[in-house]
């Protein structure tokens, strides 16, 4: 896949469409230039609404300690400094980190020779995504002009899906990302499989469904925006789909 920045990954279509649970993440000139300090508070936001969906997250960077572990600190999620990426020993940490598998991961990184052949070597999903910085470490500029080419081939293979449109329920990505959370402040609720869903598909039917058109990346800043807008719906209804699953469970009994 290749996307214009990270704010630009369709997240929700590796979770639905690629079953990613697990993202591996580049820091320069990815998440930010390599010359800044700390993550951008929209890369902040963007973690925790990455973690709230319920992917595990890892940095994972041929960077040194400090600079890795502020950025791990800040963001909230794991760090592998030092990985020696394209070689697989960091990725391999990372993945131990997340006790995650090679086929639910995927690694987001800006240098094809050095993050998406670490990836493609791991058999990550890879996505490929535009450096963030204008001004360049020499050596990676040097690197760059080899890359050109296959940068180009990326891109074209996935210029069909950065134009593709997606209707989506925007009501049943809230409840997706936000059951576990209100289910956990509610006792003895049963949280097996067929309950879960029989509470997701309750609680969607008392909820009007609010469809969105998307372009591919913009589901997370418009699910971001609208959050505050629908909480308290979606919070009175999971929990009312909760005590009806609770009184009627179709569960198999064991
Ligand atoms: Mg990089
Ligand atoms: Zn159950």
């Amino acid at each position: 896949m290749y996307a214009s920045s990270v704010f630009a990954v369709d997240y929700e279509r590796l979770w639905a469409r690629r079953g990613v649970r697990a993202l591996v993440f580049d820091i320069d000139n990815t998440i930010v230039p390599f010359d800044t300090e700390k993550p951008t508070e929209e890369a902040v936001r963007l973690f925790r609404s990455l973690a709230a969906r319920g992917f595990r997250l890892c940095l994972l960077s041929n960077n040194g300690r400090s600079r890795v572990e502020r950025f791990a600190e800040r963001l909230g999620v794991d760090s592998v400094h030092r990985a020696l990426k394209p070689g697989p020993w960091g990725a391999r940490r990372a993945l131990a980190r997340m006790r995650a598998s090679p086929g639910h991961t995927a690694l987001i990184g800006d240098q094809v020779f050095t993050d998406i052949l670490c990836g493609n070597m791991m058999s990550f999903y890879t996505v490929l995504v535009r450096p963030v910085s204008a001004r360049d470490e020499f050596t990676v500029r040097l690197k760059r002009g080899a890359e050109r080419g296959v940068v180009a081939a990326y891109k074209k293979k996935w210029r069909k899906h950065r134009m593709a449109r997606e209707l989506r329920n925007y009501m049943e990505i809230f409840v997706d990302q936000s059951i576990g959370g209100i289910l956990d402040g509610i006792e003895g609720v049963c949280r097996c499989d067929d309950c879960v869903t029989d509470m997701k598909a309750l609680a969607l039917n008392i909820l009007t469904p609010k469809y969105i058109a998307t372009q591919k990346g913009d589901l997370y800043s418009r699910v971001d925006a609208m959050r505050q807008q629908f909480e308290v719906d979606v919070v009175q209804a999971v929990t009312k789909a909760a005590a009806v699953v609770a009184r009627y469970p179709r569960h198999q009994d064991n």
